[in-house]
């Protein structure tokens, strides 16, 4: 991401909206800005904001003033784009959190307290309205707590990856798509059980996985022997999971209908 500012952001200043939610999108990335849990991301410029661009400019060794003025010369505004394009050199991990409340959307309920790469988008608060926030991961062991909810009881997610071999999953499965053109599905042994005990048929099976892709409902999950799942959320009520690394790699692993 590339951070640009309409006008001056000061605590003083009526701030733009947009300036607003930029910034702390920016500062969650970076690991300096975290909302109130009972508000979230919101285009307020509130307190919290201009304590965060304190610590930031802190952290930098700049005067924290809080203010962050338009334009190339900013140097807070310089040096966060610099440490944005570490931060995605680097990549890494979050998990995704929101208010809690029964205005949340329902695809991002169902990602709270779950852990996401930050190669994937949307992040949390990066959509219109969206007041959901990251808790980044400095540790991948702290991926570990807390525990993540299993969506379906053939899954356990305990995911207690090492820092490195997660990287190179992650980037395994960037060079991964599935390929919608292929009439044949790769179904393990256990997922065409399934299919049949379901009753899912694989044209099913294809317009689940394109819906998701299409509508980007696809949420990236930790298996338990280690391995990135894929979970399609189809718009026709079926979610398909494709391994992504490991001996099933690219294999849809099992499949359910998620109601409705
Ligand atoms: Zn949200």
């Amino acid at each position: 991401m590339k951070l640009n500012l309409e006008k001056s952001l000061a605590p003083d200043a009526a701030a733009s909206e947009g300036d607003v939610r930029a910034v702390k999108l920016a500062l969650n990335r970076l690991g300096f800005y975290t909302p109130d849990p009972h508000v979230g991301m919101s285009d307020m410029a509130d307190g919290r904001l201009f304590d965060s661009i304190r610590t930031f400019q802190k952290a930098q060794g700049l005067v924290p003033s809080g203010r962050m003025r338009a334009g190339r010369d900013d140097l807070t505004l310089a040096r966060m784009n610099k440490e944005l394009d570490a931060a995605e050199e680097a990549s890494g991990f979050y998990r995704w959190e929101s208010v809690g409340d029964d205005k949340v959307r329902a695809d991002h309920a169902a990602r709270t307290g779950q852990i996401f790469s930050w190669e994937d988008h949307p992040w949390p608060g990066e959509e219109y309205g969206c007041r959901c926030w990251a808790v980044l991961i400095e540790d991948i062991d702290e991926i570990n707590d807390p525990p993540i909810e299993p969506v379906y009881p053939e899954l356990i997610f305990i995911p207690f990856l090492r820092f490195k071999k997660i990287i190179n999953v992650v980037k395994t499965f960037s060079s991964y798509t599935v390929d919608k053109s292929s009439s044949d599905l790769r179904l393990t042994g256990h997922a065409r059980e399934r299919a049949i005990e379901r009753d899912i048929s694989d044209q099913e099976i294809r317009n689940a996985i394109s819906s998701a892709k299409k509508e980007g409902n696809v949420i990236r999950k930790f298996g338990k022997y280690k391995t990135l799942q894929d979970h399609y959320i189809g718009k026709n009520g079926v979610t398909v999971i494709i391994e992504s690394s490991g001996k099933n790699a690219g294999q849809i692993i099992t499949l359910y209908r998620h109601g409705g």
